[in-house]
């Protein structure tokens, strides 16, 4: 685990609707651009689900966990079995720097478990992207190879709103909870805290 400090539950249901509704705009976004692009995700192994990825924020955090409770209990213990086998795979994926595919723990069968709570990268990722610096400068990041061999970059998807909701209600919620820990998690990690 990356981080000491001890979650809170979080109990005021006004930030699930917060967090929900960001996730919304993400996934409106994610879609107009894809559809202007004519890309369309088909879960090659460069897709978020065999990719390692940390996620950093409380929010994705608790709206994770939030999900984690509607499974079935018999599906919540394999979840936690398959964390539990691949978090020190992805220690030494990280570590080693290789490019070796290990599955999300809450991939089954080619579905996410967890779709609906699913963090930002899992909604983001894929499609080409721009940034607005604060100083102005703008950032371009290319989409994954299928939609870049797309050739059709028509749309990409500007992150800068998205993010700066993001952080407003990050910051909001870390204020609530006195949770100040910086956060650098796998999503089999956010599973077993
Ligand atoms: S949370 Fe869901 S969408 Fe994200 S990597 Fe895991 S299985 Fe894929």
């Amino acid at each position: 685990m990356r981080h000491a400090q001890p979650l809170i539950p979080i109990k005021d249901p006004a930030w699930v609707k917060k967090i929900q509704a960001l996730f919304e705009k993400m996934d409106q976004a994610y879609e107009t651009s894809a559809s202007a692009s004519g890309f369309t995700c088909r879960g090659c192994t460069d897709n978020c689900c065999y990719s390692l990825f940390y996620h950093h924020t409380l929010l994705e955090l608790f709206y994770l966990k939030e999900g984690l409770k509607s499974l079935p209990q018999e599906t919540l213990n394999k979840v936690i079995f398959r964390a539990q086998e691949v978090t020190p795979q992805l220690h030494k994926k990280a570590d080693s720097g290789s490019s070796e595919k290990i599955p999300c723990p809450l991939m089954d069968e080619g579905r996410c478990l967890a779709y609906t709570h699913r963090p930002m990268v899992c909604r983001l990722h894929g499609v080409a992207h721009i940034l607005e610096r604060p100083d102005g400068k703008v950032m371009e990041s290319p989409g994954c190879p299928v939609y870049e061999e797309s050739g059709k970059a028509a749309l990409p998807l500007n992150r800068t709103p998205l993010y700066q909701e993001m952080a407003a209600i990050e910051r909001a919620l870390r204020q609530e909870t006195g949770f100040s820990d910086r956060l650098k998690l796998t999503i089999a990690e956010m599973i077993l805290l």
